[in-house]
């Protein structure tokens, strides 16, 4: 498997957003914002590349991303026999890129339109939205790293700059907040590590992620991080091996870059312990995790809400006498309701662990 986000996501998040999807009335199951923090090249845009499971992030030895992105994921309702899965930008309103290469492109032309070519920065975010079945419907959001010495177009304060920015994004207590600190570099330095604590004290939304673990100096490894015994976070941390400069170059494939990950963390003495801590499948896991925690918090008005749409609903009904039932889209829609209403109630005993099984 892909191990991306809707494959091995909770099967009832992606259950649930199908059916929303298909209802026209205004429901939206809002699962959190998801951002990446840390260094410059600690790893983020690798992240989230492997979390959505396709190519297409500019990622780099140097300073990449440089525009915060908000890239809305849209769960499309799969076998609709149509190509499955493009990317929209909002500064292109209407135009479908079905080749991920050319969305890399047109991010990287986007970003020098308002920063130029020489590293410069802004706060202003590039706006993508991913169509495609194999995602939910989410937000994430890559951001530009921290970096302490300004180059070439870089104003002299860029270290402040950037906190700003990244801080005016995670510091939203429904931003889920993915710490990445690379695993070669010391981690009581991670900047990933200081922003998310200042964000979210309490670490009750912020989960740490280790980025090559495949380059550590020899002799080293990341166990005691993953068993939480270096910089505890309540959440814990993941290790990750993501693909190598030289990898990019050679444009090897997600699929091999998994199968690379696989096999290191298979083979790796130091990581049999903390197997499930461990590559792209565990983060999903972990992020899940935390979702479906913000949707059991969340149900509760999601009934309500329900409930007094279906009120709406049969007070219409009502109006419209006694048309057979089934006929009118009043009928309909109560129908969908009231399968609507009784799902959500079986969803939040699922969660109890009262019942095994959607309905
Ligand atoms: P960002 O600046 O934090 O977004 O970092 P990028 O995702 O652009 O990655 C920076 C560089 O590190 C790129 O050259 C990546 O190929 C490389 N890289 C990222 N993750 C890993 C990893 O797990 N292992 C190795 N060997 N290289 C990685
Ligand atoms: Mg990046």
């Amino acid at each position: 498997t892909h191990g991306n986000l809707g494959e091995t996501l909770i099967p009832a998040i992606n259950k649930l957003q199908d059916i929303f999807s298909q209802v026209t009335i205004d429901f939206r199951l809002d699962l959190p914002q998801v951002a990446v923090v840390g260094s410059q090249s600690s790893g983020k845009s690798s992240v989230l590349e492997a979390l959505v499971g396709r190519d297409f992030l500019p990622r780099g030895p140097e300073i990449c991303t440089r525009r915060p992105l908000l890239l809305q994921l849209v769960k499309q309702a799969a076998g609709s026999g149509k190509a499955a899965e493009w990317g929209e930008f909002l500064h292109c309103p209407g135009k479908r890129f079905y080749d991920f290469e050319r969305i890399r492109q047109e991010i990287l032309t986007e970003t020098e339109r308002t920063v130029g070519h020489n590293k410069g920065i802004s706060d202003k975010p590039i706006r993508l939205k991913i169509y495609s079945p194999n995602v939910l419907t989410m937000t994430l959001v890559d951001l530009p790293g921290i970096a302490k010495v300004p180059v070439g177009d870089q104003p002299s304060d860029i270290e402040k700059r950037i906190r700003k920015m990244v801080l005016e994004y995670i510091r939203h207590p429904t931003c889920v907040i993915l710490a990445v600190s690379a695993a070669n570099a010391d981690l009581v330095n991670s900047d990933a590590l200081e922003l998310a604590r200042l964000a979210d004290p309490e670490g009750r939304r912020t989960v740490g992620v280790l980025t090559k673990l495949d380059i550590m100096d020899r002799g080293t490894d990341a166990s005691a991080i993953l068993r939480n015994e270096v910089v505890p976070l309540r959440l814990g941390y993941i290790g990750m091996v993501n693909r190598s400069q030289a990898d990019i170059n050679t444009r090897r494939s997600i699929r091999d870059a998994i199968a690379a990950e696989t096999a290191f963390f298979e083979q790796h003495p130091a990581y049999q312990e903390v197997k499930e801590q461990c590559g792209r499948t565990a983060l999903s896991a972990s992020l899940n995790r935390v979702l479906v925690e913000h949707i059991r918090a969340s149900l509760p008005t999601l009934r309500t809400r329900l409930e007094e749409a279906l009120e709406k609903c049969n007070t219409e009904l009502r109006v419209y006498g006694d048309a057979p039932p089934g006929q009118t889209n009043a009928a309909r829609g109560a129908l969908l309701l009231q399968l609507l209403d009784s799902y959500a109630v079986r969803y939040s005993e699922m969660l109890d662990g009262r019942s095994e099984h959607l309905p």
